[in-house]
């Protein structure tokens, strides 16, 4: 018996084979590097979109490698983007790998990488770019993502331009409440504690929106590791600065942060998030990554 042709598109959407990624003309197919900015991206897209990350949830974003798969993905974008300013250190190669010239290709940093990467680690190597990537971390500037993922969404699907525009606007409404809520968190600091040393140095215009002083960093990027001499000078500042707590990320091997802890006699936080979204709670979503993040931090300082 010969299967309707809707009806068998049906099935197989039921049995879980979905078309090929590529073959969807609705919803728009959207590729970005890491599990943060697809978020952004759906909260825009809504139904109208169909995103996925080249870097999967847990994985850091500078250092990811891609696959076979993240190229195929990616040749099957309609939009792409990524966070630029440096992050991303495997970006151009596989774009250009991928050689697609009618595919728009948004840097969602370009003109708000503002802060400048000290330009040594604490044992004096280079960082490659003088911009600080991590620009995400300040809610109020993922308003300005917010904006040029909707204009590039409206760009590739001006059907639909309405539609974004309504869901970037409601969007950035709770990114402004959750601007907020972080500010009178902050708040309950004590003044005198409002100071952090972090593993990687990510938090840089987090700590400038919400008036932390970022007193030192074990290392510049992931993947590069201090001398034992630059970490003896990191505790001494601990122990001089009186920081209450050091913190590093989840998906970091935070081993160096932790004995560095110890000898500074201070308190360790090794689960926050910036790069990378995690598959499930505590920081599935962007909005939930800032809060867990903001909560541990308050808890430590306060
Ligand atoms: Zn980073």
């Amino acid at each position: 018996m010969a299967v309707p042709l809707p009806l068998a598109v049906f099935l197989a959407a039921l049995l879980g084979s979905a078309p090929d990624f590529a073959l969807a003309a609705n919803p728009l197919s959207v590729v970005t590097s890491n599990t943060v900015l697809a978020d952004l991206v759906a909260n825009v897209g809504g139904d109208k979109v169909r995103v996925r990350s080249l870097a999967p949830a847990g994985t850091d974003p500078h250092t990811f490698q891609p696959t076979p798969d993240s190229i195929r993905t990616l040749s099957q974008a309609r939009v792409a983007f990524f966070n630029g300013s440096g992050l991303e250190e495997w970006w151009d190669k596989t774009i250009h790998s991928v050689k697609k010239p009618d595919v728009p290709v948004i840097e969602l940093s370009k003109g708000l990488a503002t802060i400048r990467m000290p330009g040594h680690s604490p044992d004096g190597q280079s960082h490659a770019e003088g911009q600080d990537p991590h620009v995400w971390l300040d809610p109020n500037l993922v308003k300005a993502y917010v904006d040029k993922i909707r204009d590039a969404l409206s760009q590739a699907d001006g059907a639909n331009s309405g539609f974004y525009a309504d869901r970037a606007k409601t969007y950035q409404v709770k990114l402004d409440e959750l601007d907020a809520w972080i500010r009178t968190e902050v708040e309950k600091i004590p003044i005198a504690r409002r100071k952090i040393v972090t593993f990687h140095d990510a938090f840089q215009y987090f700590a400038h929106r919400y008036g932390l002083a970022v007193k030192g960093f074990v290392v510049v990027s992931p993947g590069k590791e201090p001398s034992a001499k630059a970490l003896a000078e990191l505790t001494r500042r601990i122990k001089e600065e009186r920081i209450p707590a050091v913190f590093a990320e989840a998906d970091f091997n935070a081993k160096l942060l932790e004995v560095l802890a110890k000898d500074a006699g201070v308190k360790v936080v090794t689960n926050l998030y910036d790069g990378s979204l995690s598959s499930g709670p505590p920081a599935d979503t962007y909005i939930n990554m800032l809060r867990h993040n903001v909560t541990q931090t308050v808890n430590a300082l306060r």
